[in-house]
């Protein structure tokens, strides 16, 4: 059998998974589409002047978060009181070390914030007031919380607001994985939640293990429903898996996507040394893999 050949860096972003309508508009197809394509690009080539895992997932989600088509930073969803609560998380699997942040509104961006928390503080997390406080006092930029408001996030939480279960979320919270050149691997994720969640609720993005995690082996995102990724401590699930399995990060993703409720969302993953992963049990996932050995796609449905 021929030696498997090393594929040296990889990264996989996500803009979110859920109920993604097979007939999303064209001109938002395309913009989604657009933007992944440049977000993505610009982390191939960072990845391949030799950046760092941690720097590139930072540097990745910044510009997703950036980006008002998708639910996180700018084109947040709206809590059921009108307002936005912002959540990140961020973590470097070589050394373990994780920062997240929750209930932001007027930090412009959280995973900026969520990566200070690690690398500044003592601490893993922080929320609310404090966190923003945190912030204002090291210089981080903040916004006017209007400045996350878009017209398709108020629209949805009025069709959320008159029958709060027909609204099929088609989530778009953000997150990326990397691959270094030195094969070092670490995870970010960032979202507004889910539209009309109750002011205060926390999901599984910023809780370490449950929405992003990174170790030596696997770093993982997920989107979707988050109370389901919570209970299945699903980042951290895969990763373990990954390890333990001998299927990788593939085998791992499929199997912890089928252990949970039908239509839960997607997972991004990448492992040592396989290809990016990306795979989703709900209707669609804004998504993006490349790799060292010219992979490269962006994808809403299972156009692949
Ligand atoms: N997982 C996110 C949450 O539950 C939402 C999403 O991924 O769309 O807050």
């Amino acid at each position: 059998m021929p030696e498997e050949r090393s594929r040296g860096w990889g990264v996989a972003i996500h803009g979110g998974a859920g109920a993604i309508p097979a007939d999303i508009p064209p001109a938002r197809r395309e913009a989604c589409i657009i933007s992944l394509t440049a977000i993505l690009e610009h982390g191939a080539q960072l990845l391949s002047r030799g950046s760092h895992a941690l720097d590139v997932v930072e540097e990745l989600v910044i510009r997703l978060e950036n980006e008002p088509l998708f639910n996180a930073g700018r084109g947040a969803v709206f809590t059921s009181a009108g307002e936005h609560e912002l959540e990140a998380a961020i973590m470097d699997g070589s050394t373990l070390d994780c920062g997240a942040v929750a209930g932001i509104r007027t930090v412009r961006n959280p995973i900026r914030l969520a990566r200070c928390v690690m690398q500044q503080t003592k601490h893993i997390m922080l929320a609310g007031a404090g966190a923003e406080e945190y912030a204002e006092s090291i210089g981080l930029e903040r916004v006017e919380p209007s400045w996350f408001d878009t017209d398709h996030r108020r629209a949805e939480l009025e069709r959320y607001t008159e029958a709060p279960a027909l609204l099929e979320q088609e989530g778009s919270t953000v997150g990326a994985v990397v691959r270094d050149s030195a094969g070092r691997l670490a995870a970010a994720t960032s979202t507004g939640g889910m539209t009309g969640k109750m002011p205060g609720r926390i999901g599984d993005t910023p809780l370490v293990g449950c929405g992003t995690y990174a170790d030596g082996g696997c770093a993982v995102s997920c989107t979707g429903h988050g109370e389901s990724f919570v209970r299945h401590v699903a980042a951290h699930e895969v990763a373990v898996l990954a390890r333990s399995s001998g299927r990788g990060a593939e085998g791992a993703v499929e199997q912890v996507l089928e252990a949970m409720p039908d239509s839960v969302g997607g997972i991004i993953a990448i492992d040592r040394e396989s290809a990016p992963v990306a795979l989703f049990s709900s209707r669609g996932m804004y998504r993006g893999r490349a790799d060292s050995t010219g992979l490269f796609e962006t994808l809403i449905h299972g156009e692949a």
